[in-house]
């Protein structure tokens, strides 16, 4: 029970999307149900015709289990669609319109469309609910007029009972909308929750290095284009891994690509939330650091080199280290991204060329 409570919950919080299977089977159990019901009603009052298309109807909607269990889901429709029309007609001219059997057809038409909408299997869905909704309505139309131009073969006692059966009837067909609506509404908050989701992964990937997992250029674009629109300062540091040719050539390129992701730890844990980093291109990476502050650029770029320098890297029992070299440039007022990503590695030529594993402001 207590499992039967927080599915329901979970149903309709949109948390849980229930299956073509138990959707088919609520729907022929329920049915067989308001069956039941008015099979014991028109026995009491010894309404035959009724009485048998009702306990016919039971049967019926039972071995529609077996239908439902080997996925015929679209002859379930049918098989529903054509009693409740065919229930109606019955019930109308055996014991009139007011009794309100027709309302049944009514429901048929957003429980036709929710069904075909939802159903995965079925192609050409609004056409199908769209068509059966217009023989709902001409159905409905159509019991009405024989009903006027027709005396019911019953008549009902003690008179109440007609109203008695107006009510059942209704409450059975709010019911049955209700439910449906409520489904309905949650299947389209799942729906867009994991559309939602699906949004989330997919710009992770379009904007994520997945050897580093580091930001990729594209996604550093962006931040830099902010950084300048702003207008609150900003500095660069440009890394690049020192003799990394040879890392590759003497331990190999698996060896080489965890160099360049272990590197890629250390500066991100060093620029924290201070910035972005960024995989720029092959072994070099780009740090964007927001707000005027050359001390603290200068501080965290120290901080990346020493770290790097100090690491042991290590794959199948070799052990290196490796160095980094790294140019700083603070962007003035004025001047374009470009230009300030050129000063940035002009600084890094410099301490290349001036014996690398060095930090150049
Ligand atoms: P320098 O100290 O002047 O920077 O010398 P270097 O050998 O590091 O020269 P450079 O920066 O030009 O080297 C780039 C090398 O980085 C070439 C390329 O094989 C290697 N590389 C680029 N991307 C990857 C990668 O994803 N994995 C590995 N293993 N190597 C890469
Ligand atoms: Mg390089
Ligand atoms: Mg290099």
């Amino acid at each position: 029970m207590n499992h039967y409570i927080s599915y329901t919950k979970k149903i309709l919080t949109g948390k849980a999307r229930i299956t073509d299977k138990q959707k088919f089977s609520v729907i022929i159990y329920s049915v067989a149900l308001v069956h039941v019901i008015l099979a014991a009603i028109f026995g009491y009052f010894k309404i035959i015709p009724l009485l048998t298309f009702n306990s016919i109807s039971v049967l019926v909607y039972l071995s529609c289990s077996q239908l439902v269990r080997r996925e015929y889901f679209w002859t379930v429709y049918c098989i529903t669609y054509f009693e409740i029309i065919l229930h109606s007609f019955v019930a109308a001219i055996c014991i009139g319109w007011q009794s309100g059997f027709a309302q049944y057809i009514i429901a048929l038409i957003p429980v036709g469309f929710y069904i075909c909408y939802t159903m995965n299997t079925q192609r050409r869905k609004m056409v199908i609910a769209t068509g059966s909704a217009l023989f709902a309505t001409a159905s409905f139309i159509s019991c009405k007029i024989l009903s006027f131009y027709t005396t019911p073969v019953y008549e009902l006692h003690p008179a109440h009972l007609e109203l008695r059966m107006y009510i059942y009837n209704s409450a059975c067909t709010f019911i049955f909308l209700i439910a449906f609506s409520l489904i309905f509404i949650s299947e389209m908050r799942l729906s867009s929750a994991q559309l939602k989701h699906q949004n989330a992964i997919l710009d992770k990937l379009a904007s994520i290095d997945p050897l580093t997992g580091l930001y990729n250029r594209r996604s550093m674009d962006v931040f830099l284009h902010q950084a300048i629109e702003s207008g609150g300062g900003f500095s660069l540091i440009m890394c690049d891994i020192d003799n990394f040719k040879k890392v590759n050539d003497t331990y190999g390129h698996d060896f080489g690509d965890i160099v360049l992701r272990e590197v890629a730890q250390i500066t991100q844990q060093q620029v924290s939330t201070n910035g972005y980093v960024c995989r720029w291109g092959g072994e070099e990476i780009l740090i964007l650091i927001n707000g005027s502050v050359k001390e603290k650029t200068g501080r965290i770029a120290e901080n990346i080199r020493r770290n790097v320098a100090n690491h042991v890297f290590e794959l199948n029992n070799k052990w290196i280290h490796c160095t980094l070299t790294l140019g700083i440039a603070t962007h003035k007022e004025g001047d374009t991204v470009e230009e300030t990503i050129t000063n940035a590695d002009y600084n890094l030529y410099c301490g290349k060329r001036n014996g690398k594993n060095m930090v150049v402001t």
